[in-house]
């Protein structure tokens, strides 16, 4: 995999344009700036990779438009060690720009053919800080649980309660709520069981979907 010259300047074309469309934050920005978002999707698609646009990595599934990666991870505030729990892991992609901020980063992919594939490119480009698991990302992790941040990359239904109930004090989760359409939801858990529930912009994912799914029934 290359990272040529070309990339390189469409990138950049790219993150100036996040930062018209309203993303200030300039670590965010630089992780983007960084990482090769065309090592992560289909040779075929590789003149794409560039355009702010979400994107088909098989499986049915999609790689998330670089402004939505953008807009959650500003809204997530990550700091240097923060334990952050990824669901929907899709083409690690995320995964890395959270690890480029200093997260230790565990991730669940209910897909086992994309988890594989995944976790291939991932131990390739070597993201140590980045754990994978195969798992169903509605019951979270909690055996590493409590999490300072916890973001979630498909459109869940409702409230997702069990992953709430992961964070820490002072925790952070974002997450789309919606059936058809979603809404970005920033949900704050202040102390015991309280929590802040901020609702922002409108959004579109693929479904937060229960159960994990073998690669032989596919
Ligand atoms: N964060 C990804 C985008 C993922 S698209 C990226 O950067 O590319 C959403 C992903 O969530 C899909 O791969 C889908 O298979 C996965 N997903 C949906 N429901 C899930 C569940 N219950 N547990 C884990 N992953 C799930």
């Amino acid at each position: 995999m290359k990272d040529t010259y070309r990339h390189r300047g469409l990138r950049r074309m790219l993150i100036e344009s996040l930062r018209k469309k309203g993303i200030h934050n300039d670590q965010v920005l630089d992780a983007m700036t960084t990482i090769p978002r065309h090592f992560f999707i289909d040779k075929a698609f590789e003149e794409k990779a560039y355009q702010d646009i979400a994107f088909p990595i098989g499986n049915e599934q999609t790689i998330s438009q670089p402004y939505t990666v953008a807009l959650m991870t500003d809204l997530l505030q990550i700091e240097k060690r923060h334990k952050v729990l990824e669901i929907g892991t899709g083409s690690g992609y995320q995964a890395t720009i959270l690890a480029k901020l200093g997260a230790r980063v565990y991730t669940i992919e209910r897909q086992e053919e994309l988890f594989n594939r995944t976790q291939q490119l991932l131990s390739h480009l070597g993201y140590p800080q980045i754990r994978m698991y195969w798992r169903d990302g509605y019951k979270g992790l909690p055996e590493f649980a409590p999490f300072d941040r916890i973001i979630v990359t498909a459109g869940a239904p409702e409230y997702p309660e069990l992953l709430a109930q992961q964070l820490k004090e002072n925790g952070i989760m974002v997450v789309p709520i919606g059936k058809e359409e979603q809404t970005m939801h920033r949900i704050t858990r202040l102390e015991g069981n309280n929590f802040k529930d901020e609702t922002l912009v409108s959004c579109k994912f693929v479904p937060f979907l229960k159960g994990r799914v073998s690669s032989k029934t596919d």
